[in-house]
């Protein structure tokens, strides 16, 4: 690193624990987003900032951007694959971002960093329905609506009346309606930090809801890997492609290739696992390319990421408004 990179890294850091100081916000370093994610790999970042209430992240980007320190939002990193390089921006963490869970009718409103599993099971215990297939989609209401995740025909999107947004440093409610809610894709721009939503449900009998959970468990129980440290779906299916991304991965024989600590999953073709305490994003970055590159050859398709890949060297300043999401 030269001198006035040095320099330029002093003076940014000195201007993170004034903002921090300022907001009363916990900052920390040393952290690695092999600890941040479920892939368990990737490497270090400069400051990992964790706002606990929506006023307080809104606060925070604003400050952040004024002084032009790139920063990043993570929930729970189930859906992201960091590189192994050092990160020289700031995650904003958004998991103390927890709130309180609120009823009224049919609605539900609720801030970026609650559990999605947990509030599936809050809502199905008001008798609400409209989310109960995602119950087994691991991570925050934030990451679910920036990803618009879905299951077993439901998809955040669909229920979702207003977000919460961060707008020159206050909340901000945006109808639902205002966003595209597509397949693994939102049109959030970068830069746009989500703080909450209200849900709009449907009444239904609390046990039916139950076994409708209960079932899609049982199904992703039996399709999927558990216990592993995965990203859930590397790829997305093709769309306009009869045959799904996990299923022609299988019947290359692909399942169970291994590169370094990456292992193409034996129960679930289109899952990459890491294993060991050094797993390496590298490995894992190899081992999707040398499919995609096999999909392409023997199926002429281009298979796209549905996991998100942070490369260290991406810049994340300024939202762009040209900018799409990378996979
Ligand atoms: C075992 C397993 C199974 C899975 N099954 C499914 C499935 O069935 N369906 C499905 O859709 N997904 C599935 N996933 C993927 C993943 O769980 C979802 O994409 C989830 O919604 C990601 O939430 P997260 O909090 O972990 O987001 P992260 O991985 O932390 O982030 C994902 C993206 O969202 C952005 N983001 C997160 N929070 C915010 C915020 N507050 N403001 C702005 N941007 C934000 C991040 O910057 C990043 O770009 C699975 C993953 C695993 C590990």
């Amino acid at each position: 690193m030269s001198k006035s990179e040095m320099q330029n890294f002093e003076a940014r850091d000195r201007a993170i624990e004034t903002i921090a100081g300022s907001l009363g916000v916990r900052a920390e370093r040393g952290k690695r987003f092999a600890e941040l994610t479920s892939l368990r790999v990737g490497g270090s970042i400069d400051w990992v900032i964790s706002p606990d209430s929506e006023e307080q992240a809104a606060a925070t980007v604003f400050s952040l951007e004024n002084a032009g320190i790139g920063w990043r939002a993570l929930g729970s990193g189930s859906n992201v694959l960091a590189d192994d390089d050092p990160h020289h921006y700031v995650v904003l963490s958004l998991g103390e971002l927890k709130g309180e869970v609120k009823f009224t009718g049919t609605r539900v409103s609720v801030s970026a960093g609650y559990s999605l599993p947990r509030l599936c099971i809050d809502v199905a215990r008001q008798g609400l329905s409209g989310i109960e297939g995602l119950g087994g989609i691991p991570g925050t209401v934030g990451g679910a609506l920036w990803m618009n995740a879905g299951a077993y025909g439901q998809e955040i999107g669909t229920v979702t009346e207003t977000v919460r947004v961060a707008q020159e440093g206050q909340v901000q409610e945006i109808p639902g309606g205002d966003v595209q809610w597509n397949y693994r894709h939102t049109s959030f721009k970068e830069g746009t930090l989500l703080l909450g939503a209200t849900l709009c449900l449907q009444p239904d009998h609390p046990e039916k809801i139950r076994q409708r959970m209960e079932k899609a468990k049982a199904r992703r129980l039996a399709t999927q890997p558990h216990g592993g440290r995965s990203a859930g779906c590397f790829f997305k299916n093709p769309p306009s492609n009869a045959v799904g991304t996990g299923k022609m991965i299988d019947e290359m024989g692909m399942k169970g290739t291994r590169r370094g600590s990456a292992v193409v999953s034996p129960v679930h073709a289109n899952f990459i696992v890491t294993e060991g305490e050094d797993a390496r994003a590298e490995d894992a970055l190899a081992l999707a390319e040398e499919i995609r590159e096999r999909v392409k050859r023997e199926h002429g398709i281009d298979l796209e990421y549905e996991v998100e890949l942070w490369r260290s060297s991406a810049p994340v300043t300024e939202p762009d408004e040209s900018s799409g999401k990378e996979g």
